[in-house]
């Protein structure tokens, strides 16, 4: 498809844009009495306006009901969570009983890595791309050392080439064989938050699995951005925040995966609460936990259901839409944005460069020379909402469920704008 750098254009692709309408079930930020330029849905969805009336719903069912809501409220709450399960497997790609919500994401990983990070002598390394996430890199360094490991050695982190932006499929597919002796996990963060890339999921855990290493992925950036198929990978674990692309609110749940062949087996570990015992049982307070046949069996808590209430509303336009459709619309919208500041560029001459390779979900991020700071001030005076990362770079996600090519189009003018009035 060729583009074009007009409104007119923009306007014409919104307009037979078969997603166009969701935009109108998000509510929107306001900038001098518009809708902000919203790039952060990787960090913050905006709130679908159908969230409120699923938290209503249990706070009139808590007001009219008490405790009696656990099981006479329309949706009750002691099983609230396995509604979430089904919609949850389809955008991972996962069997429905491999899935559930519960806690947030690190404390996830840290449950997950009870269960599967399982050193033993001589084998308790593990394998992570170099500069992850801050929240992933404390949690393996003290899992590490909470194991009595020193992190620097039991560390072992894939590094990006000298001079490049992005790694290679080629780079972990290496490590994992030069390490696969003395590797007792793989974890990695599937698409990584800082340049926007989707790692080769499918090809990294199959060689973790010919290699007889578990491996897990921290899905945080992906889960509702780009398509997975967990199970088909044979991912043996994985976890997600539900509040980027899934649009469940501020620090809101995470959700878990968990394959298949770890079901209902009473030789893994974990760390157990009563509602990871079997539901049938759960109220006779028995001693014995009897832990439920699917994922269920690593939750501990009851339900915060005021938390999985907007998670659950939002799931609703996942399951309205799917994730083709959703990512047949991102992959438009992000090439357009990509036409979009490469034009700028070629106008401007250069000052800033998109560091996220081909393999990418919806984020673009750009590197800026020269300039820095006081244009993304600028571009926040405009109205946009962009995100800024240390050293110099921009990080930009249209959003399919929400961003519109006009968005991308009117950004490209004030980039320009604040480009030119250095
Ligand atoms: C956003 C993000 C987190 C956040 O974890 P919380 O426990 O939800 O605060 C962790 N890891 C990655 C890779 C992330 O992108």
């Amino acid at each position: 498809m060729t583009f074009e750098n007009t409104l007119d254009f923009a306007k014409k692709m919104d307009a037979s844009d078969p997603l166009a309408s969701y935009r109108s079930e998000f509510i929107f930020p306001q900038h001098e009495g518009h809708p902000v330029i919203y790039f952060t849905g990787n960090s913050l969805g905006l709130q679908p306006k159908r969230s409120s009336a699923y938290v209503n719903e249990i706070m009139a069912d808590w007001a009219n009901l008490g405790v009696e809501g656990h099981f006479e409220a329309d949706k009750p709450w002691w099983d609230y969570h396995e509604r979430l399960a089904a919609p949850l497997a389809k955008i991972v790609g996962a069997r429905e009983e491999e899935v559930t919500v519960m806690n947030t994401l690190t404390v996830n990983l840290h449950l997950l890595m009870v269960s599967f990070y399982r050193p033993e002598k001589g084998r308790y390394k593990i394998l992570c791309e170099e500069k992850a996430f801050p929240s992933d890199q404390y949690m393996l360094k003290s899992q590490a050392r909470f194991h009595g490991y020193d992190p620097e050695t039991a560390l072992v982190e894939v590094q990006k080439r000298p001079g490049e932006h992005h790694w290679h499929t080629e780079d972990f597919l290496d490590a994992i064989e030069e390490h696969k002796d003395e590797l007792a996990l793989v974890l990695l963060g599937g698409v990584n938050y800082y340049n926007g890339q989707v790692l080769d999921m499918e090809a990294i855990t199959a060689k973790a699995k010919a290699c007889g290493v578990m491996i897990g992925w921290d899905l945080a950036h992906a889960a509702g951005n780009v398509e997975l198929k967990l199970h088909d990978w044979d991912v043996d674990f994985a976890a997600w925040c539900s509040y980027k692309y899934m649009n469940s609110g501020p620090g809101n749940l995470s959700g878990v995966f968990i394959n298949q062949r770890y079901l209902d087996r009473k030789d893994i570990p974990r760390f157990e609460g009563w509602w990871g015992t079997k539901k049938e049982t759960r109220f006779l307070m028995k001693p014995e936990f009897e832990p439920m046949a699917n994922a269920e069996a690593w939750q501990l808590s009851n339900a915060p259901v005021m938390a999985m209430a907007p998670y659950l509303a939002s799931l609703t336009m996942f399951e309205e839409v799917g994730m083709d459709a959703l990512r047949a619309k991102s992959q438009k919208l992000t090439a357009y944005l990509e036409f979009i500041l490469k034009t700028v560029e070629t106008e401007v001459q250069g000052s800033f460069e998109i560091i996220t390779p081909e393999e990418r979900g919806c984020q673009l991020s750009v590197f800026l020379h020269g300039q820095g700071r006081s244009l993304f001030d600028f571009l926040m005076s405009k109205g946009v909402l962009p995100d800024w990362r240390e050293p110099n770079v921009i990080r930009l996600a249209p959003v399919p469920f929400y961003n519109s090519f006009e968005d991308m189009y009117r950004f490209g003018q004030i980039l320009k704008e604040g480009i030119l009035k250095k």
